[in-house]
Formats: structure tokens, sequence, C-alpha cells
């Protein structure tokens, strides 16, 4: 077992979609988005980042991700 010295903060994000290849199949897509937790870790003002501001960057990834279009394995190598 790996042992993390800095305390992981993940967000999980789900999302359905239209297949943006034109076959009309709703893709389920989830993803983890994570930032640690550490001194090195830090904001636009120079500080280590809080949970808080992991939590609110992560959860506009997702977003972005969330709106961005999925192709379903036969429409992409078509
Ligand atoms: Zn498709």
């Amino acid at each position: 077992m790996p042992t993390y010295r800095f305390q992981e903060v993940p967000l999980y994000a789900k999302k359905s979609v239209t297949c943006a290849g034109g076959c009309g199949k709703t893709l389920r897509r989830q993803k983890k988005f994570a930032q640690t937790l550490n001194p090195f870790n830090k904001g636009a003002d120079g500080r280590p980042k809080t949970t808080r501001q992991i939590h609110a960057e992560l959860s506009e990834k997702a977003k972005q991700w969330q709106v961005a279009p999925e192709t379903c394995d036969s429409c992409f190598h078509a």
C-alpha cells in the first residue's frame, strides 16, 4: 500500500451525454478530479490552497468536462 504524505481532495463527477459522432447513443462517463492539500500547492495569492479553494477549482474543471462532447468507440474508430 502506498502511503500518501498529503491529503488528497477528490471530486467525483459523472455525466451522461449523447455521442458526438451522431449515432444517437447515450454515453455515461465518470471521472475523478483531485488535488493534494500541501504547502507547495499554492493559489494565485501565493498561499497554500485550502480545501475550499481546491474544491472550487475541481468543481470548475468538472463543469467544463461535463459540457465537453464525447464520442463512442465505434464512431471514434469509424
Ligand atoms: Zn457513437
